[in-house]
């Protein structure tokens, strides 16, 4: 296992450890696994790095049990911390993929304390044994994240609810008992645990927890902490531009004593001795993020029409306004798709019933909703939606 990786990543294999190291880690080095992110990740160096090095520890720790056995190697659970839609699910779900380990995501906010309405903790590893198709040994070994881990913190009024344990403290509690490593008991295809269900047992010790958040707030602790006044830069650091931009790089510097100040409890915050921050995506960013991934939002609706024959092309104007558009939505990269499917609704829904059509030229116009995106045919002449109607 641990063998299968994306887009022919085999080279990969050949900075790592000495052969007599067994799985993940038998093809994996960290500079190799930051290469892979890379790939897809915009921005976010210090959380790739720092990833890399974690989850390549994890693997190593669990491949060379044997030859640890004089030493107890503690497990080293990620937090990142960043903004909405600034990459961490998306780190979280490109490293399973690279490692070929089953994965699964979990809403902290859904989670509640035994015994109250909303889903056990446990569900979540009902989901990453079903993700690794009711394989257990192959789950144990698997990835989960965890988001929204902040809104579970003693002092969230983020999330109040009166079917859930108010401090959010219960939920602490019960994640820890999955996260720090035990034998646990879960239904099998998730739901609440009954009496007399069949329980399937899983022992959590090998499966790497990464955990997210925004943290909202915790700029105001951490500068506090710090001695600085808003809009204050770290010595040796640029002047912040923003409120956004000194947030994140004041997360850089979260120390688990900030954590628990935030509300999250010591013996979680121990649990997840891998704090990383990441910065929220700024206009050059959501623009990288446009195109430069692998698998980048442009290229992939490019790609889809040249499964019609047409050609696509975004102006560098564009994809100006599409970032322009998303950071007013405060979203991070999340709101670039959406943005990009309605402006190609029209050309998706009109482009594969017409065969006159050979190229689409997305302006920032047409991304504003001030035009359509200019459809032309092979000789270069613009076509207009009465060709539409003659055709
Ligand atoms: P969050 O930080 O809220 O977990 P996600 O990782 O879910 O954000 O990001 C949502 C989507 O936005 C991703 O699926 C990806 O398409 C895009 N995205 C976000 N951040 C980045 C990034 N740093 N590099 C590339 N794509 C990104």
């Amino acid at each position: 296992m641990c063998q299968t990786i994306l887009d022919g990543e085999r080279r990969l294999s050949s900075d790592r450890l000495p052969a007599s190291a067994g799985g993940a880690t038998k093809t994996f080095s960290p500079r190799s696994i930051y290469r892979h992110l890379d790939g897809y990740v915009v921005g976010q160096e210090s959380a790739k790095r720092t990833l890399s090095v974690a989850v390549y520890n994890h693997y190593k720790r669990i491949d060379n049990k044997g030859r640890l056995a004089d030493v107890e190697v503690g497990k080293s659970n990620v937090m990142l911390i960043g903004p909405t839609g600034c990459g961490k699910t998306l780190l979280a779900q490109t490293l399973a993929k690279l490692l070929d380990v089953p994965f699964c995501i979990a809403d902290a906010t859904a989670l509640t304390e035994a015994g109250y309405v909303g889903e056990d903790v446990e569900t979540i590893l009902s989901r990453l044994i079903q993700a690794s198709d009711g394989d257990v040994p192959r789950a144990q070994r698997g990835i989960v994240y965890i988001d929204e881990i902040d809104k579970i913190s003693r002092k969230s009024g983020a999330n109040p609810s009166i079917t859930r344990d108010v401090s959010g403290e219960g939920v602490q509690q019960a994640l820890l008992k999955i996260i720090e490593g035990n034998v646990v008991y879960v239904p099998p295809h998730g739901g609440r645990k009954h009496p007399q269900g069949e329980m399937i047992q899983i022992d959590t010790t090998d499966i790497l927890f990464i955990c997210g958040g925004a943290f909202e707030g915790l700029t105001e602790i951490l500068q506090e902490r710090m001695g600085l006044r808003r809009h204050i830069s770290l010595p040796g650091a640029a002047v912040p531009k923003n409120a956004a931009e000194l947030s994140g790089t004041l997360m850089h510097h979260v120390t688990p004593d900030d954590l628990m100040r935030y509300g999250l409890i010591p013996e979680l915050v121990g649990r997840l001795p891998v704090v990383v921050g990441l910065d929220p995506l700024n206009h050059k960013g959501l623009m990288d993020v446009l195109t430069r991934p692998r698998n980048a939002i442009v290229k992939q609706y490019q790609r889809m029409l040249t499964l019609d024959n047409v050609e696509l092309v975004f102006t560098d104007d564009a994809l100006q306004a599409v970032a322009d558009l998303t950071l007013a939505q405060q979203t991070g990269a999340r709101g670039l798709r959406a943005i990009i499917e309605r402006t190609l609704m029209n050309v998706m829904y009109e482009v594969p019933s017409r065969r006159d059509v050979r190229k689409v030229i997305v302006d920032g116009s047409s991304v504003r909703g001030e035009a359509a995106p200019k459809m032309y045919d092979y000789t270069g002449r613009i076509l207009g939606v009465e060709l539409d109607q003659a055709a």
